[in-house]
Order: structure tokens, then C-alpha cells, then sequence
């Protein structure tokens, strides 16, 4: 039978190796194999909504929580200058998991606009 997990739940699952920052039963966070920044670290739903766009109000608490995850791991990582959480939704903005995820990142000044 063909494997319909994406990306992030091979790597939620162990099938992919990486490196976990942080694992609940509505969420995990690995850090980003080519990151961006001291800090880049990858927050992501076990349930795997492929986009932004694809959000409905069902979904809102579990967004928040990435947030309020995405804050603990700031205070762990030592990011007390300041951080960066961003999701990037459609291929004109970067995405290349469908699967959502929200970036944290630190460590270093971080420019503004980002490009
Ligand atoms: P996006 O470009 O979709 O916003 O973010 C996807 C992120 O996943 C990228 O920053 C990319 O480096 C990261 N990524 C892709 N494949 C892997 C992987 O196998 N392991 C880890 N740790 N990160 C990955």
C-alpha cells in the first residue's frame, strides 16, 4: 500500500532521523536540516494539514499551541534578544513541505523585510 505520510510524519514517527526539540500529543519540533539562523527550528501539527489555506476554525487551538510552543522553545534556546516565528504558505513564499510547520527562528539579527 502506498505511504501517504508526508515528510513530517516519517519524521514524527522515526523513520527519517532528526534532531527533537520538543514532542506533545498535539505537536513536535525537530530543527531544520539546513537552518537559516543559530536557531531554526521547525514546529509542526501531527495532523497534517498541507497549508495555511487549508486551515478551518477547528483548527485555531491547534495553531496557538504552536505558537505557545514555538515561545517555550524561545526561552530553552536562549533567544531572550528576540525571534522570528514565520509560516510560509503557497510556492511563491518559499513552501516546499505541504505539511504546516511554523519556523522559529534566532540567534541573530534578523533583517527586515525578510526576502
Ligand atoms: P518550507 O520551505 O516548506 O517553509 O520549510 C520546509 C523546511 O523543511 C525547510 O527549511 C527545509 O530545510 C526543512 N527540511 C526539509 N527536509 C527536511 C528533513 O528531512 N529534515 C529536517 N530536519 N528538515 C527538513
Amino acid at each position: 500500500m502506498a505511504d501517504t505520510r508526508t515528510l513530517f510524519q516519517k519524521i514524527a514517527d522515526g523513520d527519517i532521523p532528526s534532531d527533537m526539540a520538543y514532542e506533545d500529543e498535539h505537536c513536535f519540533a525537530f530543527r531544520d536540516i539546513a537552518p537559516q539562523a543559530p536557531v531554526h527550528i521547525l514546529i509542526v501539527p501531527r495532523k497534517p494539514v498541507p497549508s495555511l489555506n487549508d486551515l478551518t476554525e477547528a483548527d485555531e487551538k491547534l495553531v496557538g499551541r504552536l505558537f505557545t510552543v514555538a515561545r517555550k522553545l524561545a526561552v530553552r534556546e536562549g533567544l531572550a534578544e528576540g525571534y522570528r516565528t514565520v509560516f510560509n504558505c503557497g510556492p511563491a513564499a518559499g513552501q516546499t513541505v505541504d505539511h504546516i510547520h511554523l519556523h522559529l527562528l534566532g540567534g541573530r539579527p534578523l533583517g527586515w523585510p525578510p526576502g
